[in-house]
């Protein structure tokens, strides 16, 4: 079993050559910091606005190389936030935030739309997602969550609710219960979508600059060893990595999530199993584990693992613990005892971004044409082309729906400093699993207090 080199979605495609690095002093109209989803889609829709605009991409290491590159691949309408939050700390109140939820659902479209239009194949089908209840305590859970859902203004077209029975006739776990089902998902293999953008991009006349770090930003510049950038905007597209540049070590906390890929299921496997739908799907647990049916017919299946690592440290090339490994194996193993033959492949991890309010943030400082996207809080795929569309439209200065939404200079507290940071993110995920493992050993439909306690102190959305 392969671990780490990236991830299993990289090795499955290759790694490219690196592209050329920053080949000296710049000046450009806007510097793009980070070539992941973020970086990649405000490029690509500066450039299809205002094709004479100067836009470069810096990136450390190469296109994709971050979260963008090792995600779950699922493309999900789901609100990087809180709603009540946003509602209580926006204008635009509870009406702003169903529109932002609106747009993300129209993003799920706008993403497979730009991958037909620009012949990008990365196994995109849209086939819902499934929340899944392997225990009673679970299962009220999702039966709650159909109630608040409805009163923010969902329609049953938007959640649905799946009794065991008709669940198995899409995908059959062992030991489910029910089910909620939302159909604004799509599946992709990440890896194939942010190189197919990269390409896109670059062939619009965007240079995408690789093994070259940022060591700093300021009003106007960004720093490299290899020169300067000089440009009126400079835009921090770097999510889970942010901590690493200077004054920004407590502005999102990169969460570690860790993921394994089984080798191609066998006819007979996927006869049993079913998900002939290719829905995206997960569990209800607190400590949750997220899956995706590959195009090439595998079970992709992630999890936390080690949260966090002390002083917002990093993984090495996507490398993993062994006890994650066995620990999600385990998992995959009770929830679809037909993978077990097929085994495991490659096991890889990656960090996301996290804000102290877990809600997501889209900004400009006009005046020191400073901008930044990120926050998505492990949702982050879908909501980085609508975060992409809206910077773009922030640094044009157009009249756009997109710049009103309630995400848009949104404020998050900071982080406490070490030992606060790395000794909460660890408690909150070992009470976490804790109460996981009550709700599953009794039939109380209960939410276990632990769970309640630690959303409670972490400030986590329902
Ligand atoms: C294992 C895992 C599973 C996930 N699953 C899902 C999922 O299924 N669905 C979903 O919606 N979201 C998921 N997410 C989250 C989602 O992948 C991210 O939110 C999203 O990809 C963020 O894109 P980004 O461009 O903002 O950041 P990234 O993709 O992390 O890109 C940031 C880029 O900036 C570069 N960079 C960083 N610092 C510097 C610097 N100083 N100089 C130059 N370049 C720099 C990095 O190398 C990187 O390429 C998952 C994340 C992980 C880790």
């Amino acid at each position: 079993m392969q671990n780490g080199e990236v991830s299993f979605w990289w090795q499955a495609r290759g790694i490219p050559p690196l592209r050329p690095p920053l080949p000296g002093r710049t000046d450009a109209d806007v510097c793009i910091v980070g070539a992941g989803f973020t970086g990649l889609w405000t490029a690509y829709y500066l450039k299809r606005a205002d094709p004479g605009l100067r836009v470069v991409v810096l990136e450390q290491t190469f296109a994709g190389f971050g979260a963008s590159g090792r995600n779950g691949g699922w493309v999900t309408a789901t609100l990087p936030g809180s709603r009540s939050r946003y509602a209580s700390q926006h204008p635009s109140g509870a009406p702003g935030v169903r529109e932002l939820e609106r747009r993300l659902r129209e993003t799920v479209d706008e993403v497979a739309r730009v991958c037909q239009h620009e012949g990008i194949d990365a196994g995109l089908v849209k086939g819902g997602t499934l929340t899944v209840a392997t225990t009673a305590a679970q299962d009220a859970r999702l039966r709650r969550r159909l109630g608040p859902d409805r009163s923010w203004g969902d329609e049953p077209r938007i959640v649905r609710y799946l009794d065991k029975t008709e669940l198995a006739t899409r995908v059959q776990v062992t030991g489910a219960v029910g089910a909620l089902y939302y159909p604004d998902c799509a599946r992709v293999q990440p890896a194939d979508l942010v190189a197919g953008l990269a390409e896109v991009v670059t062939r619009s006349g965007v240079p995408v600059y690789e093994a070259t770090p940022v060591t700093s930003i300021s009003a106007g510049l960004a720093r490299t060893p290899a020169g300067d950038v000089r440009a009126p905007y400079v835009l921090r597209c770097t999510e889970g990595f942010t901590a690493g540049l200077p004054g920004q070590h407590r502005t999102l906390l990169p969460l570690n999530s860790s993921m394994i890929v089984t080798g191609p299921l066998s006819e007979d496997a996927w006869k049993t199993i079913g998900w002939d739908g290719c829905e995206t799907l997960c569990d209800e647990a607190h400590a949750y584990i997220y899956a995706q049916r590959t195009a090439d017919g595998r079970i992709a299946l992630g999890g936390r693992g080690i949260p966090y690592r002390f002083g917002s440290g990093l993984d090495h090339r996507g490398q993993v613990a062994p006890s994650t490994v066995a620990q999600l194996g385990r998992i995959l193993r009770r929830m679809f005892p037909m993978a077990v033959e097929a085994g495991l492949e490659h096991a890889w991890c990656g960090v996301l971004g996290v804000p102290r309010d877990w809600c997501a943030t889209v900004t400009l400082d006009r005046s020191a044409g400073l901008g930044w996207a990120g926050g998505y809080t492990g949702h982050g795929v879908a909501a980085a082309n609508l975060a992409g569309r809206t910077l773009a439209d922030l640094v044009r200065g157009v009249p756009s729906p997109l710049t009103t939404l309630p995400w848009v200079g949104h404020r998050s507290p900071r982080w406490e400093p070490e030992p606060a940071r790395w000794a909460g993110a660890r408690g909150l995920y070992a009470l976490y699993r804790t109460a996981d493992r009550l709700e599953s050993t009794r039939r109380s439909t209960r939410t276990s207090l632990l769970a309640r306690a630690g959303d409670a102190i972490s400030g986590i959305p329902d």
